[in-house]
């Protein structure tokens, strides 16, 4: 696989002493729920908070998010609590009025083959979080980052969040090899989506330690002050204690691995 020098030599700078922690429900539900998300996620030091606006659903009847009056919250919560919000970009011609609130797009799944939307995310300024497609190769994967990087925007952070397997115990199969694979090939970073990678809120603690274990830089995990309640993606959504034993978990483990 030939990469351009542009996603070999450029790094994200989020990055810090600590793996990186991007929290938050699945979709911006409304604006209490996410006042209260954001408080706990305070008090846990996490400082990148996610929130689907857009979604893109399997099924057009379940809910599609809340849209602009998503984005609204989101501004709201990041003006008063200083988060900085990861969300999902659908649509073209959502950037122009997402790009004022939104710190890190993200690419989704379901969009990582649609060049004209990396394309247009690569002549923005922000960082870009590319979901890997749940049926792509990590040299598609990589190519589509290369999409972006192509048009000016290194600033890519790789997002492994499962595959599609014959397994159907669990969501996803979260592909662990890809994170060595990706940091052998590029100098770009990747977190670790455990959340869509096994459906199953039990299995998230124990394959968010493996990830870091296996070299990830950050983790993006679905949390809500009450799970069941979660307007999507419910039982693979945690809460917020388990999401402190997770940071406990992963700030060892990556201190440990990481010990110069
Ligand atoms: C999400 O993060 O809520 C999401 C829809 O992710 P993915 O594109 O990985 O399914
Ligand atoms: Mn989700």
């Amino acid at each position: 696989m030939k990469l351009k020098r542009v996603l070999r030599d450029k790094n994200t700078d989020v990055f810090q002493e600590k793996p990186l922690i991007i929290a938050g429900p699945c979709s911006v539900e409304d604006y209490d729920t996410m006042e209260e998300i954001a408080v706990n996620l305070k008090e846990l030091n996490v400082e990148y908070l996610r929130g689907g606006a857009f979604k893109p659903r399997t099924s057009p009847y379940s809910f599609q998010g809340l849209k602009d009056e998503g984005i609204e919250i989101l501004k709201d919560i990041k003006n008063r609590y200083g988060f900085k919000i990861v969300s999902e970009v659908l649509d073209i011609r959502d950037i122009e009025y997402m790009i004022d609130v939104v710190d890190v797009l993200q690419i989704g799944t379901r969009n990582m083959y649609n060049y004209p939307l990396l394309k247009e995310v690569g002549q923005t300024k922000k960082t870009i979080l590319l979901k890997r497609a749940f049926s792509a190769t990590i040299e598609e994967w990589l190519n589509a980052a290369e999409y972006i990087a192509l048009e000016g925007n290194s600033d890519i952070i790789l997002c492994e969040r499962g595959i599609r397997t014959f397994e159907t115990y669990t969501r996803n199969t979260l592909d662990l090899n890809a994170i060595p694979v990706v940091k052998q090939k590029t100098k770009l970073k990747v977190v670790v989506d455990p959340s869509h990678g096994t459906g199953r809120r039990e299995l998230v603690r124990p394959m968010s330690r493996a990830a870091i274990a296996a070299g990830a830089d950050g983790l993006i995990i679905e949390a809500h002050i009450d799970p069941d309640r979660a307007y999507s993606d419910s039982e693979q959504t945690i809460d917020l204690k388990e999401l402190k034993l997770i940071i406990d978990d992963v700030n060892r483990i990556y201190r440990c691995i990481n010990k110069k």
